[in-house]
C-alpha cells in the first residue's frame, strides 16, 4: 500500500509518498507561500533523485494538495500512474487534546471533535483541519487518518499531567500538561526496543527529542509516563527561542512592572528567548558551538543550560521510573551534535549512563554506549512520516 502523509500549516503543506511494502519514500516535497504571491512546489523524485520547483499560484490548501497530487503522478517527475494508487492518507495533527489518545480514521464525528481542540492550538490545528478538509474533497474515497502530537503522551498518569492550579482549571478549561512530538517519542522508543532486541513492555526509556524545539520523555514499558513540554510546547528545556521552563511569576512581574503587554511577553518568551536570547548570537547549534570555540562566553552559557536542564531531566525521569535502561538522543541537535550528547550525559555514569567517545562520532542509528555501561545510549533518527504511515496503514487495515 502507498500512503500520502500531509503535514499542513498555515502557510505550506509538507507530503512524502512511502511504499509500505518496502518503507521506502517514493516522493516528498513542499508547498510554499499557499495563498500568498510567490507560491510554490518544490518537489523530489526520490529513486531519480531529482528536485523540481514549480512555481504557480495557489489561492488555498485545495489547489496545494492538487498541484501535489498532479506532481506524483507527472508522467516525467512523478511516481505512480494515477492516483488510484494512493491506498490512505495520514495527516499529521498538532494537538489532540484529551479527544485522541491514539491515531484514528477521520470520521464526520472526529472532525467535530478536532474543532473542539482548536482553542488548545489556534495557531496550528486549523491549517491541519484545512489539509484534511482539502484532502477529502480532493480524494473522497480514500480512507484519511489523523495522526496527533499529543496522543502518545495521554497515557501519563494524572499525578503527571495536572498542574497545581485550582481544580476547576482543570475540569473546566482543560488546563493541563499535554506533551508535543509525540510522534517522534512513539517512534524513537519503539525503534529503541527493536535496535536492543528487548521487548517495549520490558523497557524503561528517557527519549530526548532534541531539536529546534526539544522534549524529553518517559517511556515506561512502551507508555509515555511523563514529558517536559506542558499545556504548549513553551515548557521543559531551553530551545532555540523559546524559554523552557521558568518561574511563572516572570509574566505577571514583565505586565505589571514593566509595563509589557501579554501579547508582547508571549512574543518574547516564544520568538526572542532560548539559546538565541542568551548568547544573542543564534538559535542554532552549529553556531553556538562555533561562537564559544572562538571564546563567545554567552554562546557558550547558552549550551550549558540546555544541557545541564536535559541532564536533570534524564535524572528525574530515571527517578519517576524507578530506573532507566535506554537514552535515546533524536532530531537535529540529538541526531548531529556529538559534543553536546557528551555534555548531557557527563557525569552520570553514577547511574550507569556513559558513553564511548568513538561511538559517539558516528552517525545514523547507532549504540554509543561505553561497553561497560549499565544503561544503553542510543542514537535514532527520528521518522515523524514514517510513523504517521504506519498507523495510517494498521488503521487502514483494521
Ligand atoms: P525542528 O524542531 O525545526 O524540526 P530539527 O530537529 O530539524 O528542528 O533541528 C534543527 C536544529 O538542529 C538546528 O537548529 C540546529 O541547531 C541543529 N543541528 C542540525 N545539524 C546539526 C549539527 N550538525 N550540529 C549541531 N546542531 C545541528
Amino acid at each position: 500500500m502507498k500512503i500520502l502523509v500531509i503535514n499542513a500549516g498555515s502557510s505550506s503543506l509538507k507530503y512524502q509518498l512511502i511504499d509500505m511494502d518496502t518503507e521506502a519514500v517514493l516522493a516528498k516535497g513542499l508547498c510554499e507561500r499557499i495563498g500568498i504571491e510567490g507560491s510554490n512546489l518544490q518537489h523530489t523524485n526520490v529513486a531519480k533523485d531529482e528536485k523540481t520547483k514549480i512555481e504557480k499560484p495557489m489561492k488555498d490548501h485545495g489547489d496545494a494538495i492538487q498541484m501535489v497530487i498532479d506532481a506524483l503522478v507527472d508522467k516525467e517527475i512523478g511516481v505512480i500512474g494515477s492516483m488510484d494508487e494512493i491506498g490512505a492518507v495520514g495527516h499529521r495533527v498538532v494537538h489532540g487534546a484529551e479527544e485522541f489518545a491514539d491515531s484514528c480514521m477521520i470520521t464526520e464525528a472526529v472532525m467535530k471533535a478536532l474543532e473542539k481542540c482548536t482553542p488548545l492550538a489556534p495557531l496550528h490545528n486549523p491549517p491541519n483541519i484545512i489539509g484534511i478538509e482539502a484532502c477529502k474533497k480532493i480524494m473522497p474515497n480514500v480512507p484519511m487518518v489523523g495522526v496527533f502530537d499529543t496522543a502518545f503522551h495521554q497515557t501519563m498518569p494524572a499525578k503527571a499531567f495536572m498542574y497545581a492550579l485550582p481544580y476547576e482549571c482543570y475540569d473546566k478549561d482543560r488546563i493541563r500538561k499535554y506533551g508535543f512530538h509525540g510522534t517522534s517519542h512513539k517512534y524513537v522508543s519503539k525503534k529503541a526496543a527493536e535496535v536492543l532486541g528487548k521487548d517495549a513492555s520490558e523497557l524503561k526509556i528517557v527519549t530526548c527529542h532534541l531539536g529546534n524545539g526539544s522534549s524529553i520523555s518517559a517511556v515506561d514499558g512502551g507508555k509515555c509516563v511523563d514529558t517536559s513540554m506542558g499545556f504548549t510546547p513553551l515548557d521543559g528545556v531551553p530551545m532555540g527561542t523559546r524559554t523552557g521552563s521558568m518561574d511563572p511569576a516572570v509574566v505577571t512581574y514583565l505586565i505589571n512592572q514593566k509595563g509589557m503587554s501579554a501579547k508582547e511577553v508571549d512574543s518574547l518568551m516564544n520568538k526572542e528567548s532560548g539559546v538565541a536570547g542568551v548568547s544573542g548570537v543564534s538559535s542554532d547549534f552549529r553556531d553556538l558551538t562555533a561562537a564559544s570555540k572562538e571564546g563567545n562566553e554567552r554562546a557558550q552559557l547558552a549550551l550549558d543550560m540546555f544541557t545541564y536542564q536535559v541532564k536533570k531531566y534524564i535524572g528525574s525521569y530515571a527517578a519517576a521510573m524507578g530506573g532507566i535502561d535506554a537514552v535515546v538522543f533524536t532530531a537535529g541537535v540529538g541526531e548531529n551534535d556529538a559534543a553536546t550528547r557528551a555534555a548531557i550525559v557527563s557525569g552520570l555514569d553514577f547511574m550507569g549512563i556513559k558513553i564511548d567517545a568513538d561511538k559517539n562520532s558516528v552517525r545514523g542509528t547507532v549504540d554509543i554506549s561505553a561497553d561497560d555501561a549499565k544503561v544503553k545510549t542510543l542514537v535514532i533518527p527520528t521518522n515523524e512520516e514514517l510513523m504517521i504511515a504506519i498507523d495510517t496503514k494498521s488503521l487502514v487495515e483494521g
